[in-house]
């Protein structure tokens, strides 16, 4: 380390700190402590040499930050031409992949301004193929032959091939997909009549029950208490509009644009309804629960 006085030390903390030159490597170059740097540079005032701001981002911006129809513009049509035409497939399917984010965050945009969500959900077997794509299906099938295989094996017997039993292979199919279809009304607890709306809750992304008896919230004073409660919060209404019976995620049943059983998806589950059962009862009328 040489020798240096005071006054040309500072200077040369001072230089070296314009040149860009860190304060432990300005303490180590002047032979003084790191805190001693840093009181003189704030004190006097020291700056560092910049280039000017466009030429730094100008230097550091990543080309694939550019919008890519800038990028494309620049390419000289030679140079596109002599691009291999796979890269050129990669590229376009690049900008389609940005184009379809851009999509969908609009669609999610105007979503949120809805009080409404959109549910898509499945009501047969086919619809719940279109519902997980058919891939996922597959696989499933595959997992309950492998599970079969696993069974076999622990009784000796011979493993077998799903390819070669078309027939069960196709049963097992058909039996995942119609399982899916019964799940939505499955876990209906007879006991456990609560009339609920099911509600999209945003922030968790997933569908809710909210409860809309008179012992819940303030239902018992104001109809629709709870919902509007919950719909102030961001929460939405399920479109199409799903039954009010406790744990039954089936569409509620529509006829010519009417509720057909008074938001429920069948007379089954209406006539849980303790209300509608009470009102049938005292012979009051019931216009639209018959059906
Ligand atoms: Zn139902």
């Amino acid at each position: 380390m040489p020798k240096v006085i005071p006054g040309e030390r500072w200077q040369l903390a001072a230089d070296l700190y314009s040149k860009g030159e860190s304060l432990a490597g300005i303490a180590r170059a002047v032979g003084v402590s790191v805190t001693a740097v840093r009181k003189h540079r704030d004190d006097d005032g020291w700056v560092r040499e910049l280039d000017t701001a466009e030429a730094v981002v100008q230097a550091f911006k990543p080309e694939q930050t550019q919008p890519v129809s800038e990028l494309m513009g620049v390419l000289s049509e030679e140079i596109v031409a002599s691009m291999a035409a796979d890269e050129r497939i990669a590229e376009l399917e690049r900008r389609l992949a940005e184009e379809q984010a851009r999509a969908s965050l609009l669609a999610e945009r105007v979503e949120d301004q809805s009080s409404v969500k959109e549910v898509h959900l499945y009501e047969n077997p086919q619809q719940v193929e279109e519902y997980y794509g058919s891939q996922r299906i597959e696989d499933m099938v595959s997992k309950e032959f492998g599970r079969l295989n696993i069974e076999r094996l622990k009784q000796g017997l011979e493993r077998i091939d799903p390819k070669s039993f078309p027939e069960e292979y196709a049963a097992a199919r058909e039996r995942i997909l119609q399982e899916f279809v019964s799940r939505r009304t499955k876990w209906v607890d007879p006991s456990a009549n609560v009339r609920v709306v099911k509600m999209w809750n945003p922030h968790t992304k997933t569908m809710w029950q909210c409860p809309v008896e008179d012992q819940f919230n303030n239902e018992k004073m104001f109809r629709g208490a709870a919902v509007l409660k919950y719909k102030a919060k961001g929460h939405k209404l399920l479109s199409p509009y799903m039954c009010q019976r406790m744990n039954c995620w089936a569409f509620a049943a529509v006829e010519d644009g009417v509720m057909k059983y008074r938001g429920y998806c069948s007379p089954a589950h209406m006539q849980s309804d303790l209300y509608i059962a009470e009102s049938a009862k005292a012979g009051v009328s019931t216009s639209g629960a018959t059906g």
